[in-house]
């Protein structure tokens, strides 16, 4: 069911406990939203427990409160709310299953399923963590330096530093205000930035990769299972391509097991959101994902060819 702001304020309010989670994979919007309200809501006396199912990744270090991240390895969990954030119900892992509390959920991905129990749903929100901004001005809480620096990641990141299209006046003035706190943007994009020596020489690889398609709008980095697996990680490798000159679409295709690929998509006129959810994944017009239960060589094909068939002139 869709609700409000005001519900959505009003609901987290009245409850005492909440189990917040957000999205497998996660990214820095899905935990500074997690650990922003965290803090808000602690703020206000609640008890309050992050509970991600995956391995949080490295880069976001640097994130106040990310040692108190758990994984879902109890049987079961017993909280007011289940509060799903920057995800719908279908990309959160088992904790749906373990905690049967009613589903609260807060996103800007206009691919949300709407399914949840309870939906505050803005798509035109840059990343979750502007919609915990206005909660926490729909709840009457001040940002402290920690709630501040989570909130401003997630904005940041969503937003490439306040860049891409869905930055908007509403995104720089919530920005703007959490700077007040003491937050300092250039501290907080080095250390998000930092790589080690190991990555750039996997993005040396990973280059090597690069293919045009379609008169050159379309540009892919083609990850194998074996250079995957020899990949420390790949963050940002999607951004060494989207800037090519003439390019639209961009994608990156992993092999992350024999018979599964992950795919990120960029784009500046195609909208990737629909090209994804075609594929049983989702996310934004222009920056989107999904998964591929094929080996490396059919994914490609088939995710060359939904590309294509889907490019706007
Ligand atoms: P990224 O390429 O950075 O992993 O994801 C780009 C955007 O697409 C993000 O907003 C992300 O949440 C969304 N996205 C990525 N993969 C998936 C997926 O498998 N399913 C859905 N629903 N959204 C995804
Ligand atoms: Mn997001």
């Amino acid at each position: 069911m869709l609700i409000t702001l005001r519900e959505t304020a009003d609901r987290l309010m009245a409850a005492n406990s909440l189990i917040l989670t957000a999205h497998v994979n996660p990214d820095g919007d899905a935990i500074g939203s997690c650990l922003g309200l965290k803090f808000l809501l602690e703020t206000m006396g609640k008890r309050v427990q992050v509970i991600i199912d995956d391995d949080i990744p490295k880069f976001l270090n640097i994130m106040p409160g990310i040692e108190e991240i758990k994984k879902p390895v109890e049987e079961s969990y017993e909280a007011d709310y289940l509060v799903i954030l920057d995800a719908c119900l279908d990309r959160v892992g088992v904790l749906p299953e373990k905690c049967k509390a009613p589903v609260l959920n807060i996103d800007h991905h206009g691919t949300n399923d709407e399914l949840a129990d309870y939906l505050y749903l803005d798509a035109e929100s840059a990343a979750t963590a502007e919609i915990i901004y206005r909660l926490a001005k729909a709840l009457g809480i001040r940002f402290d330096k920690d709630s501040a620096t989570a909130v401003y990641i997630g904005l940041a990141t969503d937003s490439g530093y306040f860049k891409y299209s869905n930055t908007t006046p509403h995104t720089m003035r919530a920005a703007a205000e959490l700077m007040e706190t003491g937050i300092r943007p250039e501290k907080i994009s080095e250390a998000i930035e930092t790589k080690d020596f190991s990555v750039i020489q996997g993005m040396a690889k990973a280059l090597q990769t690069v293919e045009l398609f379609a008169d050159g709008k379309v540009a892919g980095v083609f990850l194998d299972h074996e250079l995957t697996s020899s990949l420390d990680n790949t963050e940002g490798f999607i951004d060494l391509i989207r800037v090519i000159d003439g390019v639209d679409v961009s994608v990156v295709l992993k092999a992350v097991e024999p018979e599964v690929c992950r795919v990120s998509m960029r784009s500046k006129v195609t909208d990737v959101s629909l090209i994804a959810a075609g594929m049983g994944g989702g996310g934004h017009k222009r920056a989107a994902g999904c998964t591929i239960k094929m080996p490396f060589a059919e994914a490609k094909k088939y995710l060359m060819s939904e590309i294509l068939k889907a490019l706007e002139v």
